[in-house]
């Protein structure tokens, strides 16, 4: 099966900070399914490091203040053309994180408080029909 996931859980450094966050379990996968790794920050244009980016009212703020919503809806679009390339149902994506995480989210005050929500990408994807897990669900991810 082909499934999608996110470049920074097979320990590729494309978060915010110039690392990735390596998951044995996402890792444990990919020996019994195709991984399509993607990364919809790097793919919307935004550098490695970057700032850190929450969702503050829909738009995709970094600390600084910068707005990069165009930058997440453009990679969000791209990982969305790739998930229909490769007739992917499902997804695994990173928990929490502004683009990829699923049902909660970081909440916009950069304090390391959640909030129900998801991410730009998980977004898009969970409307287009695709089934979002993340690192700590993976293992339920259907045979
Ligand atoms: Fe990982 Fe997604 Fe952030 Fe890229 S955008 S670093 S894949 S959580």
């Amino acid at each position: 099966m082909n499934i999608l996931v996110s470049s920074c859980l097979l320990g590729l450094n494309c978060r915010y900070c110039g690392n990735g966050c390596l998951s044995q379990a996402v890792q444990k996968l990919s020996s019994r399914h195709t991984i399509i790794l993607v990364c919809p920050e790097q793919m919307g244009g935004l550098p490695t490091p970057r700032p850190p980016v929450e969702l503050v009212n829909g738009r995709a703020v970094n600390k600084d203040g910068a707005d990069c919503t165009g930058q997440f809806q453009k990679g969000a679009e791209e990982v969305l053309k790739l998930a229909k390339m490769f007739h992917c149902q499902y997804a695994i994506l990173k928990c929490k994180s502004p683009s990829c995480g699923f049902g909660q989210i970081y909440d916009g005050t950069f304090s390391g408080k959640l909030t129900e929500g998801s991410g730009i990408t998980a977004g898009l994807l969970h409307k287009n029909g695709i089934t979002v897990f993340n690192e700590n669900n993976a293992d339920r991810l259907p045979e």
